[in-house]
């Protein structure tokens, strides 16, 4: 009894000696949790370095993009064909996915078997090894005349460039095949598959790297990521953890000094390394009494399953004694032990590290996401994980105290990479066919040089119908005279009161023109609004209204018994038989007022100031604003010629010569014209390039069929235009979930200051989707990515239009004075020119394009409204008192 005691206790003695001189044998590779913390943070940096723009090139740690934007999102269904090549055997897969009720997912699969002489061979003879397996797959299934899609899980690094390429960095693991590094391995992989005339005719259209391990969840909308984490410590960052044993694997490998950190813990290279573990301490006598056999010294006949084998707890040992049997070590029952042991060490280094890697990437998301706690799932696939005894529960132990503010949810990819890369497929099928259907859809609004041209040429056209004496009464550019003959020469001086009514806001200014040497310009306004019962009211209110305001702002000024001139910026179609009296054609923008169409506005004007009876004004000018924003700008600058709006609505003017326009009687020197442009287009000559949307707007818009143009280009319409293309890529299952909420059904809650904020390049994506969240769509970053680009599209094809206009005008002006090049400027006003970050820059390069022989200098001119009328009034009354006199 004593006896069987003190031999069990002499035997655990035993036992612990040994293990404690095995551990002392392999301290390097037991890592303290400070040591794994600090590989964690090098991992860390490494990850950045792979992320950076400019230390990618350098970085070991590559971070390839998969352009995979999206988890599965469960609508994915079909018939998919997955290749698996670079795991430990070659698979195709046939997965079908369906939907009734709950989704399933069904898969049979064959292995196939790659043989030695192909793996190291020509790339031709491997990829059309893959597809002779591919067509003897296919042919099994009964499916050789079916065109299903075929997902290709090619496990090497890869720099994939689109979902369908992807070029081969270099080979890894066993493979060596020549002539494909470099190469995108989709094509070779189609090329093959055409040559043996499979079936599938369709596109491998994607490729993912799952080995490792596929971050699942919680990282919406973010495009994932496949480090590539095999090349860590190719820059010699992990050189002080790696051990002789890890040297000499990597010294016989088939490429040296590459992918240490993958040879350091994945199962492929884990039985070598115990077994070159166990040599060196065979050959120092350590083990097995010295004995070497050639067995033993044999590489590869330790195999990684031999190491989860020996570590099972029950069956470990008697596993032990029979694999080194085989071997021919005759191991003892304390060399057994021994093995055990070192296996342990070896498979709990690799369990370590890999937490120390996983760690560092969930420590980099929990910062990105700002949260103090993480909370994720990792999925998680290999042979190793799934197999070894305890490689999974160390696995997930050290991770959560590495990172122990999180919530990590470990979930095994239960049926391999292929199923994987089959729902995977699906996502990249379903993702594909959206990019191709919103692109198809924005591809409408791309206007091709050609197609710009032909915009010109039309609104050429359309000027000269505006301008003849019998085509205008059915042009649609009606190239209205303004009666404002010169621009100002400087001698303006004098009080004037303006009006400017037609914009967003409704303003009442006093204007002091100082002429002389030190010509100023002194103004004082004030803004008022006008109610939208008003705006869309009886004229008799609306003008009451109008004078109300200029009483108000008269007291305000102290200016009630002085009788200012004053010039009545009206920005509306207007019939001018004078500069003091213009017929309303028709209202535009916001406007409604009943009984002012086709009455003279500077009358409705007069009788709105004489029935109030409290104050007498001299009205002079009735007053476009573009034509105010012209004479603004060139009483600063001469050249200037041209007015152009760019803000609510859109509308230009320019100096025509007097014989040009049979509207008004006269030869002799010149006249500023509204074109009204906003009309083109209103006689069905655009609408091969207005879209769905523009009818839709325009439809839904206060004046159906009216200001086609202006619909495409101003800032009043460019959001509405958005919100349409959004609720029809939202009906078609693109964008917000599907859900078509309350606030994209309200008309005008996509205001264009919108598209301005959204299409900022200083934002990130994330801003964007607090703008679209603060707006009450609640979005996604995908569906942030998708609103930026319709709103780009929107604006850049409202700036070339605008821009194909402009040069219609600049060119027409060129041509009236027979030059062969011409300098000129063009005064700008509108908060959507001012404002918007893209609309100015495409504007001025679409005139540059489409008028090459102009030289076109663009003046921003503020307040042409108030100053431009002013000025006008200012020169009207000069005329009138030159009138007078003679
Ligand atoms: P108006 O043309 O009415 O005289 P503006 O030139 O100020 O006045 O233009 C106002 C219009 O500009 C608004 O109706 C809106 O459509 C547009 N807008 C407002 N803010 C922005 C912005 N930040 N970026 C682009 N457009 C804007
Ligand atoms: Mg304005």
């Amino acid at each position: 009894m004593i006896a069987a005691q003190l031999l069990a206790y002499f035997f655990t003695e035993l036992k612990d000696d040994k293990v404690k001189k095995i551990d002392k044998y392999l301290y390097a590779m037991r890592f303290s949790d400070e040591t794994l913390l600090d590989i964690m943070k090098r991992f860390r940096m490494e990850l950045g370095n792979g992320l950076g723009q400019d230390t990618n090139p350098t970085a070991t740690v590559k971070m390839l993009p998969t352009f995979v934007r999206s988890i599965p999102d469960g609508s994915e269904k079909g018939d998919f064909i997955a290749l698996d090549l670079g795991g430990s055997a070659f698979r195709i897969l046939r997965v079908k996915v369906s939907h009734e009720k709950k989704q399933t997912v069904q898969m049979e699969s064959q292995v196939y078997d790659t043989p030695e002489d192909i793996i190291h061979g020509s790339g031709t003879q491997l990829f059309d090894h893959v597809a002779e397996c591919l067509g003897d797959f296919m042919e099994k299934q009964n499916i050789k005349d079916k065109k299903l899609p075929v997902g290709f899980t090619f496990s090497f690094p890869c720099a994939q460039t689109k979902l369908n390429e992807s070029f081969l960095l270099n080979w890894t693991k066993r493979f060596k095949a020549s002539g494909v590094e470099g190469m995108d391995v989709v094509a070779l992989l189609n090329k093959a598959i055409k040559k043996r005339g499979v079936g599938t005719g369709t596109n491998a259209c994607y490729m993912e790297e799952l080995r490792h391990i596929d971050l699942v969840e919680g990282d919406e909308g973010r495009m994932c990521i496949n480090t590539e984490w095999g090349a860590f410590g190719d820059n010699g960052m992990l050189e002080d953890i790696r051990t002789e044993f890890d040297r000499e694997i990597d010294r016989g490998s088939l490429n040296p000094g590459k992918q240490l950190f993958e040879k350091m813990v994945s199962g492929m290279y884990m039985g070598e390394l115990v077994r070159l573990i166990l040599v060196k301490m065979a050959k120092e006598e350590f083990l097995f009494e010295g004995r070497i056999t050639p067995e033993l010294l044999t590489k590869g006949t330790f195999e990684t399953k031999h190491v989860s084998a020996i570590e099972k707890s029950k069956e470990g040992l008697t596993k032990a004694k029979e694999i080194l049997g085989r071997l021919g070590v005759e191991p003892s029952a304390d060399d057994c032990i021994a093995v055990q042991h070192v296996c342990t060490i070896v498979s709990h280094r690799s369990a370590n590290l890999i937490a120390a890697t996983l760690g560092g990437i969930l420590s980099r998301l929990k910062d990105n996401k700002g949260n103090p706690r993480l909370r994720t799932t990792v999925g998680i696939d290999g042979s190793l994980y799934k197999m070894h005894p305890q490689y999974a529960r160390r696995l997930h132990k050290t991770v959560r105290r590495l990172v122990p503010e999180s919530d990590v949810r470990f979930l095994l990819s239960e049926s391999g990479s292929s199923k994987g890369a089959a729902m995977v497929t699906a996502v990249a099928y379903r993702l594909a066919d959206q990019r191709r259907q919103i692109t198809e859809t924005l591809d409408e609004f791309r206007l091709t040089n050609d197609q710009l041209l032909e915009v010109k040429k039309r609104m050429r056209t359309e000027i000269q119908n505006g301008l003849g004496k019998k085509t205008h009464d059915s042009a649609t550019v009606k190239m209205w005279p303004t009666y404002v003959r010169s621009t100002p020469d400087g001698s303006e001086k004098g009080d004037f009161l303006a009006l400017d009514l037609g914009g967003t806001n409704f303003r009442v200014l006093l204007v002091k023109i100082r002429s002389g040497k030190r010509r100023t310009v002194e103004m004082h306004n004030k803004i008022y609004a006008i109610p939208m019962e008003v705006m869309q009211g009886t004229g008799e209110e609306l003008f009451d209204h109008i004078v109300q305001c200029i009483s108000d702002f008269l007291d305000y000024m102290g200016m009630k018994n002085t009788r200012l001139p004053l010039g009545f910026t009206f920005s509306f179609p207007c019939r001018q038989t004078s500069l003091d009296a213009g017929i309303l054609v028709t209202w535009t923008k916001g406007f409604k007022a009943t009984d002012c169409e086709g009455e003279n506005v500077v009358g409705l004007l007069r009788e709105g100031i004489k029935r109030r009876e409290e104050f007498d004004l001299d009205v002079v000018a009735v007053v476009n604003d573009t034509v105010g924003t012209m004479m603004t700008c060139a009483y600063e600058e001469a050249t200037c010629e041209v007015g152009l709006i760019a803000g609510t609505g859109s509308n230009a003017c320019y100096m025509e010569e007097m014989r040009n326009i049979e509207t008004v009687e006269g030869d002799v020197g010149r006249m500023c014209v509204n074109m009204e442009w906003g009309a083109f287009g209103d006689n069905g000559c655009l609408d091969d390039i207005r879209t769905e949307y523009d009818r839709a707007v325009d439809d839904l818009s206060l004046n159906p069929g009216k200001q086609r143009y202006e619909k495409m280009c101003s800032g009043m319409y460019l959001g509405e235009i958005v919100r349409n293309i959004l609720i029809d890529l939202t009906k078609r299952g693109f964008l917000f979930r599907g859900q078509i909420s309350e606030t994209l059904k309200t008309r005008g809650i996509f205001e264009t200051k919108f598209l301005s904020q959204i299409e900022s390049d200083r934002l990130a994506l994330l801003q964007v989707r607090s703008i679209l969240q603060q707006l009450g769509l609640d979005s996604t970053c995908d569906d942030s990515i998708i609103v930026k680009e319709v709103c780009g599209t929107v604006s850049h094809r409202a700036a070339q239009l605008c821009g194909a206009g402009m040069a219609a005008v600049v060119d027409k002006i060129r041509e009236n004075r027979g030059l062969d090049q011409m300098d000129i400027t063009v005064g700008v006003d509108g908060t959507l020119y001012k404002l918007h970050p893209h609309f100015s820059g495409i504007m001025h390069q679409t005139v540059k394009e489409l008028a090459p022989k102009c030289n076109v200098n663009f003046f921003l001119s503020e307040d042409g409204s108030g100053k431009g009328a002013a000025l006008i009034t200012a020169v009207g009354c000069r005329m009138r008192e030159q009138e007078e006199k003679s």
